[in-house]
């Protein structure tokens, strides 16, 4: 066993991730509505944006502070495939976190209890607590797990998401007949991450194993230990993937693996004026057109500022630097470039990271020439670029009341910002 990842000793908790269960049911029904089937089809693995289930409950655990490391339970069977797609999916989006797996057992306390056997138990790594969370609830958020986490570090054996119940509820007897009609006002619907006292948790499973309890979550087991369990707000997005109508929850975009992102860019170019040198003079592109009658535009590539600043809301979505760093103007290659080529690299490399571009708004600002017949057609251009239909993007063009480097002619700018989703 290994632990992967780097380690910050800032942080004191663990994450304890169930991916154990055998889920085959609602897999199935995906499988029949297209996806994929066989082994593959546990329902932790169902696809959600990309990336298998519980990929998305480990994204957002490694977005909370106190937590120092992570531990996946799988089935035993997958245990060595679902430790390389762990990997790989480390290598390709790190989770900036040790990590670990192990096999899960039969029931869901059996793999808890053997995913705490698999936390480090000495030395630097040595954690005070855990979260146990289910990968069935691929929704649940950072900011509840921060609470759960908080809780523990403040002092409490055990802490769990609750919701008040909403139902009423009936317990009813083997017949189908009701017995009893419990107060709602105490009732909640409990939820993970449920976070523990690592010794303390430790003792209730021993003590579990010993005389042979039977439970549904870790805090059952806490409380028949004696311990207080303390309720903390849940959230009502945090549901547990159990129907195959709860599918429809995986494939919507407002539960996607990622948010949308928003890219911005800014550029200038100067007019060539009375004392500069030709030679970098190019006649005026703006937004991959050209546009007849324009001052010309001083540039090592072809002076595309309209483009240019496209190509930095592009970067700014791939959170990948600015086009200096990619297109160096000391660079030879690059001596009279089509912007064009700038906007195609820029939009690989959004495209690489799983974001697609689906609308563009780009203002030309410049006190000559008049830009206003060309908008439409530079619009045009920039989403035949983008791979976007037409009404996607919106070009404006405008003036800065004989203000400025702009208003005294001498040169042009222009700003972009580009909206990208997940997908
Ligand atoms: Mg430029």
């Amino acid at each position: 066993m290994t632990t992967q990842g780097s380690h910050n000793p800032h942080r004191f908790l663990w994450a304890v991730l169930l991916a154990a269960g055998s889920g085959t049911r609602i897999a199935q029904a995906q499988a029949s509505q297209g996806g994929k089937a066989g082994s593959a089809a546990r329902k932790q693995y169902l696809d959600v944006h990309g990336a298998p289930m519980f990929w998305r409950s480990a994204r957002t655990l490694s977005r909370v502070q106190a937590l120092q490391g992570l531990i996946f339970v799988f089935p035993q069977q997958d245990l060595e495939r679902m430790t390389a797609l762990v990997a790989e999916l480390d290598a390709g989006e790190p989770l900036g976190l040790p990590w670990r797996t192990c096999a899960g057992g039969a029931r869901r306390q059996d793999s808890v209890r053997l995913g705490l056997a698999t936390l480090p138990s000495g030395g630097p790594d040595a954690c005070q607590g855990v979260l146990v969370h289910d990968a069935a609830r691929p929704f649940a958020s950072a900011a509840l797990a921060r609470r759960v986490a908080q809780a523990v570090l403040s002092g409490a054996a055990a802490a769990i998401p609750g919701l008040a119940v909403t139902d009423t509820i009936k317990t009813v007897r083997a017949d189908d007949t009701v017995q009893d009609t419990p107060d709602r006002a105490a009732l909640r619907a409990v939820q993970t991450p449920q976070g523990f006292l690592l010794a303390q948790l430790l003792a209730a499973h021993q003590r579990a194993q010993a005389e042979g309890w039977e439970v549904t979550d870790d805090a059952a087991l806490m409380e028949r230990a004696g311990h207080l369990v303390l309720v903390v707000p849940g959230e009502e997005q945090n549901v547990k993937i159990t129907t195959p109508a709860d599918l429809a929850l995986l494939s919507s975009p407002m539960n996607g693996a990622k948010p949308p992102r928003t890219g911005w860019g800014y550029d200038v170019h100067r007019y060539l004026g009375p004392n500069d040198a030709s030679a970098q003079a190019r006649p005026m592109m703006l937004g991959g057109i050209a546009i007849p009658g324009g001052p010309q535009v001083l540039a090592h590539s072809d002076g595309d500022v309209l483009l240019h600043a496209l190509t930095d809301a592009l970067l700014g979505v791939a959170c990948a630097g600015d086009i200096g760093q990619l297109f160096p103007d000391t660079d030879a290659a690059f001596e009279n470039m089509p912007s064009a080529v700038f906007v195609a690299e820029a939009l690989r490399r959004v495209r690489a990271l799983g974001y697609c571009p689906v609308h563009a708004d780009l203002t030309v600002i410049a006190q000559i020439p008049r830009l206003g017949p060309h908008k439409a057609r530079m619009a045009a251009q920039v989403a035949q670029l983008l791979e976007l239909p037409p009404s996607a993007v919106n070009v404006k063009a405008t003036t800065e009341e004989g203000l400025g480097f702009t208003g005294e002619k001498r040169g042009i700018k222009a700003v972009a910002v580009v909206t990208a989703m997940p997908g």
